[in-house]
């Protein structure tokens, strides 16, 4: 058995998992493989609970309104206190898209309230009216707030409009893209471990150097054995290069 393990907790992997979102797992579980870093992962569906102190990392991928509106309830239900708790100890909380949508207040579905877990203070609005936001994003991210900015790129497909409370910081802001709501210029949450974004693509794959801080950060290791990274290197590149940055 290795030293060290980062233990997973997938929530909704089968129904909250829409762009291979599940390529993020995957990416994590290999960098960590190559690396010596043993790896679990549990998946917490409808109905299970979880316990806030099992695990390093919780992941919540992206889903259909219809599938986002399911695990909503049972969210809030069965998983939201332990979410809360986990994130208290300093584990990571990582949502994509409607996942990150989830980690909020609310999501406005016309008449109808879905609600959210209410581990940072957010809010989104599906726009009727208006056009999905889609396309190649790219944001800038200073993870250590030491004015080092990094890009993570991906892909965005969202109806969903999303503003934060005052108080809220992004995890990033736009280069290209909508991001959040099509004006602000901001991308994403970040609140200490707990982190929203758009970002699909899968967003790990895409920026390896985003899943190795992750790994990094969720085991309170400040150095990671470098990688051969050539591969990793032209999907990011690549992704940049789809978004014209
Ligand atoms: N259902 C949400 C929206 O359309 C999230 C979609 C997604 O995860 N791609 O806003």
């Amino acid at each position: 058995m290795p030293d060290t393990t980062l233990r997973v907790c997938a929530l909704y992997p089968d129904l909250m998992n829409i762009y291979a979102d599940r390529g993020n797992l995957l990416l994590l579980e290999r960098r960590c493989a190559w690396r010596g870093i043993g790896f679990t992962v549990t998946a917490a569906g409808l109905g299970d609970s979880i316990d806030p102190d099992a695990h390093d990392l919780f992941y919540l991928g992206g889903g259909q309104d219809r599938d986002q509106r399911l695990c909503a309830h049972d969210l809030v239900e069965t998983k939201r206190d332990a979410l809360h708790a986990a994130a208290a100890r300093g584990a990571l909380v990582l949502g994509v898209c409607g996942g990150f949508q989830l980690l909020g207040h609310s999501y406005q579905l016309g008449d109808e309230e879905i609600p959210g877990a209410g581990l940072v203070d957010l809010r989104t609005v599906r726009d009727e009216g208006g056009d999905r936001l889609i396309g190649n994003v790219a944001i800038e991210v200073d993870l250590e707030g030491d004015g080092r900015t990094r890009l993570l790129a991906g892909f965005e497909n969202h109806g969903g409009r999303t503003r934060l409370g005052a108080g809220e910081e992004p995890l990033g802001r736009v280069v290209r893209g909508h991001g959040n709501d099509g004006r602000s210029g901001f991308e994403g949450v970040r609140r200490d471990g707990v982190i929203g974004t758009y970002l699909h693509g899968p967003l790990l794959p895409k920026n390896a150097w985003f899943a190795d801080w992750l790994i990094a950060t969720a085991l309170g290791l400040d150095d990671l054995v470098p990688l051969d990274d050539t591969l990793e290197a032209a999907a990011h590149a690549a992704a940049r290069r789809a978004a014209g940055v």
